[in-house]
């Protein structure tokens, strides 16, 4: 930081003596003491100005201090932000020593410099052993100083340091030498700032080019075209090029952004605003890999850079289809052998005479059951074919009338065992519709399970068909606890289920198979609700 030439000319009109300092008229000269003062300060400002590194800065400060001032000893002391005294330098016989922090921190704490910081004010202290701000050091008897002088090194309005000289002799100081103390100490304040700045600044740089470089995910940095300005190592070893081949590229030409959420012009990207998307990244054979990209907008600098942070995810997406492949093959396995136990079954009840009521209603809760494990797993597959859109529907143009009778009769035995009522509504003459009969029929048992599961004994169920614009529509009715508007959608979703002691247990997959289901014919599905007094699920099929 350069001495600014007003300061100059404030610190020789206040400084040195009137009589001999006339800026203002031409002719005047300045007297000798002044030049070389002026010189001097000018010297050391220039010098403190290029020094940025804080532990030299300090002890090249004392020195010249030392030198200007004409003082053998001193020390000076810097304090960060919290007020901790954190870096120092003693100098005597005009060298400078090695010193503890603890040795500073005590003058600190409990003697001048601490004064000088709390008051903000340069002093002089002609007789030290008259001073009680002074603090006596019994290691300090083969140097006793007789007096000093103290000022604040000052950066605007923080004080970020203490300078302080001292003389053998009491009376050996002067205020013009308090003056030139201050003068240089306004000086070295700033330089001191500057180099805590510049500290600051190059650890962060340092933390940053260390996570930057040392990242297990990739990072590209972009200028706003997308050109890549930088990467770091995993980058290169992930996308198979060079730093240098990579520094040629553009994001666009080895990644497509995903378009709805990162605009194509690139400074329409708001900077207080991560995007997180699953993409595609290519490497240098040509291989689209999946990743998982994170995109921020960050200044660098005087510049604004785009941040693409790809995480490769090819494991976790095989792991993830090694699941699924799992779970349709243990699903696939469950399906036989259930059939096989259905239709056997269905022989025994037939066999059996039909008037021993306790083997027909025996074989017939067997029966159920075993439908019901079978829906089960119906689903679970579908669910899993949906999901993928690998599902082929087996369409045929039936009745809805005829399969809301085939599934209220299936729900009937347990709805009648907990004393609930069924009752079905449906419109006159109502179209056959395109469907996949299996599917649907699981549907409506599914709503119609969950109407029984959620509702208490002696509630009605109705179940209804009518036409609606068009659009066939199917609803199931109760009068349970109904759903909350918050919940209204995401009940529709995977595993979601509704926390609560009194609610009946589930996997939270019915009610995804159900909306997967009718969404391949076209069709929608949602719920109608009011808290505590019931719900109404609705789902609509098209007209073939
Ligand atoms: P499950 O019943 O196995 O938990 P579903 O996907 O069928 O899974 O249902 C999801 C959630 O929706 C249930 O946990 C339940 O809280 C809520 N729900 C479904 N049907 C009803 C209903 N008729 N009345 C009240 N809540 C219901």
């Amino acid at each position: 930081m350069v001495l600014a030439s007003w300061e100059l000319l404030w610190w020789c009109l206040n400084h040195a003596p009137a009589s001999y300092v006339n800026l203002m008229t031409p002719n005047s000269t300045i007297n000798e003491r002044t030049r070389s003062s002026l010189e001097l300060l000018y010297s050391i400002s220039r010098e403190l100005a290029a020094q940025l590194d804080l532990r030299e800065l300090l002890q090249r400060i004392l020195q010249l201090t030392l030198q200007a001032v004409g003082s053998a000893a001193g020390s000076i002391l810097v304090i960060d932000e919290s007020g901790q005294a954190s870096e120092g330098a003693i100098a005597f016989e005009g060298k400078v020593h090695d010193h503890s922090m603890e040795q500073l921190r005590d003058t600190y704490e409990h003697g001048l410099a601490g004064w000088v910081v709390e008051n903000r004010q340069a002093v002089l202290i002609e007789d030290t052993r008259k001073d009680k701000r002074w603090l006596r050091k019994p290691e300090e008897q083969d140097f006793e100083p007789g007096s000093a002088i103290s000022v604040p090194l000052l950066a605007g309005e923080h004080v970020v340091g203490v300078l302080t000289l001292v003389r053998r002799q009491a009376g050996l100081f002067s205020q013009d030498d308090l003056a030139l103390a201050t003068a240089i100490a306004d000086q070295a304040g700033i330089a001191v700032r500057n180099a805590q700045l510049f500290e600051e600044t190059q650890s962060a740089r340092q933390r940053y080019a260390s996570l930057f470089e040392d990242n297990v995910d990739s990072i590209l940095i972009s200028d706003l075209e997308g050109n890549v300005t930088d990467a770091n190592k995993r980058a290169e070893s992930f996308l198979g090029y060079t730093i240098e081949q990579i520094g040629q590229l553009s994001v666009f030409s080895i990644h497509q952004p995903d378009d709805g959420q990162v605009p194509g012009d690139l400074t329409q990207l708001d900077p207080s605003q991560a995007i997180s998307y699953d993409g595609l990244v290519r490497d240098s054979r040509g291989r689209m890999l999946p990743v998982e990209v994170h995109v921020k907008r960050m200044a660098i600098g005087a510049g604004s850079f785009i941040q693409w942070i790809l995480r490769d995810i090819s494991e976790r997406l095989e792991l993830a289809e090694l699941r699924t492949d799992m779970t349709s093959m243990i699903f696939h396995d469950l399906r036989s052998p259930l059939g096989n136990i259905i239709s056997s079954l269905e022989v025994l009840q037939s066999s059996f005479d039909d008037d021993d009521e306790t083997i027909q209603s025996v074989l017939s809760i067997a029966s159920r059951s075993s439908r019901r494990a079978s829906r089960l797993v119906e689903s679970l597959l579908d669910l899993d074919r949906l999901e993928t859109n690998r599902a082929v529907l087996n369409k045929t143009e039936a009745s809805i009338g005829a399969l809301i009778a085939e599934a209220v009769d299936e729900i009937h035995p347990t709805a009648e065992a907990r004393g609930q009522f069924l009752r079905m509504n449906l419109a006159p003459s109502l179209p056959a519709v395109s469907m996949d009969v299996d599917m649907i029929r699981r549907v409506l048992i599914n709503l119609l399970e969950n109407a029984v599961k959620y509702t208490s004994a002696g509630d009605h169920i109705d179940v209804s068909a009518e036409l609606v614009d068009d659009q066939l529509e199917v609803s199931v009715r109760d009068n349970g606890p109904g759903i909350s508007e918050n919940d209204r959608d995401r009940i529709f979703d995977k595993f979601f289920r509704l926390s609560g002691e009194s609610r009946p247990k589930g996997l939270g997959l019915g009610l995804a198979f159900c909306r997967l289901a009718v969404e391949a014919h076209g069709g929608r599905i949602w719920v109608d609700s009011e808290e505590g007094r019931g719900s109404t699920f609705k789902f609509t099929l098209p007209p073939s």
